[in-house]
């Protein structure tokens, strides 16, 4: 396939991000090429591949509008639906509450995202890695060989070692980017709850994050965990926490002791939301790529798609004369910017608590089910901070 000399936009990265910005592009009339450096689309899978159902994102977020893919997508794309949620503090006092939502196959659901793309009209190029970016033009290469294509607006899609928030002076300064370290293992033969999504808590596990079971069928789930790597032990990687709470959690080891593993996945996530300005004059960053995830659970694919949306429309908006690019920063901030902050704040508190387990095991015990739920989302009740600041001044 060769491209174009130009297009009104060019998106790099076709994650859940990528493809809706550039569906949504698309429809609105503009030409866009879309491109990915993935041999196969969603593949590696990067992802525990929890989506809690539109009703509920919409709940959290009401101001949001959400996109059509988000609230349909096929049968096929679903692993298992989740009837509850389980938070295990360290000392194993389990709080559960009801939620309602799915565990994706990631792989399946970010080509049926791709597919909806190029079925709007959006040219796909997959394998083709974008390897310089400078004024509006993109330098390519891959499978289809090397290409300099040129657009109205470039969408860096292009997750969180953005290379287009690089080029463009958007991204975090290294020193002040705060990332999760995440790693998991899609396993069988393992004795779980199939409805029931549980994350566990504890330093000596999972320093400043959480482990999850997230169940991909009857005897099948995804185990991870997500760890800051400043607040670990030294020497001690993330791997051998993840062995170490499948070896010998209390309540995890059993139901993991006959796991066998058939699948290894590793990521980065960035925990420490928006930098500054997410748009320039001809240029935006969107999903992972602008730390749109709610730092309190690692939770992206709802904000990237709801952003991916925002930045589709805007740049074709733009490309057609009709408003300024940087109008998109202002757009996405009305919509989640708040529960984005917030989910940071609440990240930043617990951080602070998370160093002791005596802290971890005083704060779940006050905060409720129900405000635990509204927390996940990027919202903190009044009390919750209250309570939080006071134990925090306790370390
Ligand atoms: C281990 C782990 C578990 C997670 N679990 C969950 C979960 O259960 N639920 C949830 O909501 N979120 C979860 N997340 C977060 C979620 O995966 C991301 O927030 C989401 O994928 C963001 O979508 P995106 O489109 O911004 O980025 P990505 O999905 O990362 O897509 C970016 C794309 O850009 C491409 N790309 C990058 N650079 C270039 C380049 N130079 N040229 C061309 N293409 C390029 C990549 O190949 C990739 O396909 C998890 C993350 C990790 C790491």
């Amino acid at each position: 396939m060769i491209p174009e000399a130009s297009y009104d936009i060019i998106v790099v990265g076709a994650g859940p991000a990528g493809s809706t910005a550039a569906m949504y592009a698309a429809r609105s009339g503009a030409s866009v090429l879309l491109l990915d450096k993935k041999r196969e689309i969603g593949s590696p899978i990067q992802c525990a591949g929890f989506l809690p159902d539109a009703s509920e994102v919409q709940a959290l977020l009401p101001k949001a509008d959400l996109p059509e893919t988000l609230k349909n997508y096929p049968d096929s794309c679903v692993l298992r639906q989740i009837k509850t949620q389980c938070i295990i503090p360290p000392n194993g006092s389990v709080k559960e509450f009801a939620v309602r939502g799915t565990v994706l196959d990631r792989r399946r659901y970010d080509q049926f995202l791709v597919e909806q793309a190029a079925r709007a009209g959006a040219e796909l190029m997959v394998k083709t890695r974008a390897t310089k970016v400078e004024g509006t033009t993109i330098e390519t290469s891959g499978i289809f060989g090397k290409h300099t294509v040129k657009a109205k607006a470039i969408i860096g899609a292009d997750g969180p070692n953005s290379l287009v928030a690089k080029s463009k002076g958007l991204a975090w300064k290294p020193e002040s980017k705060e990332t999760s370290v995440a790693i998991e293992y899609q396993v069988r033969n393992v004795d779980i709850d199939p409805d029931a999504l549980e994350m566990y808590f504890g330093k000596d596990y999972v320093p400043g994050g959480y482990a999850w079971i997230f169940p991909e069928g009857e005897d099948r789930a995804n185990v991870g965990i997500g760890i800051r790597s400043g607040m670990a032990e030294k020497g001690v990687s993330a791997k051998e926490y993840l062995h170490r709470f499948m070896r010998n959690h209390p309540l995890a080891a059993p139901k993991l002791k006959n796991a066998i593993i058939m699948n290894v996945i590793a990521g980065i996530i960035p925990v420490n939301g928006a930098p500054e300005s997410t748009a320039t004059e001809d240029s935006l960053i969107v999903g992972d790529a602008a730390g749109h995830i709610i730092a309190t659970n690692g939770g992206g694919i709802p904000p990237a798609m709801i952003a991916g949306k925002i930045a589709g429309e805007t740049a074709a908006e733009f490309a057609a004369g009709k408003c300024r690019l940087e109008e998109y920063d202002r757009r996405w901030r009305a919509q989640f910017g708040t529960a984005l902050e917030t989910s940071v704040q609440a990240r930043q508190l617990m951080d602070g608590i998370m160093k002791s387990d005596t802290l971890m095991n005083a704060a779940f015990k006050f905060i409720s089910p129900e405000q635990m739920k509204a927390m996940q989302c990027g919202k903190m009740p009044g009390a919750v901070k209250m309570g939080l600041q006071a134990l925090s001044r306790k370390k």
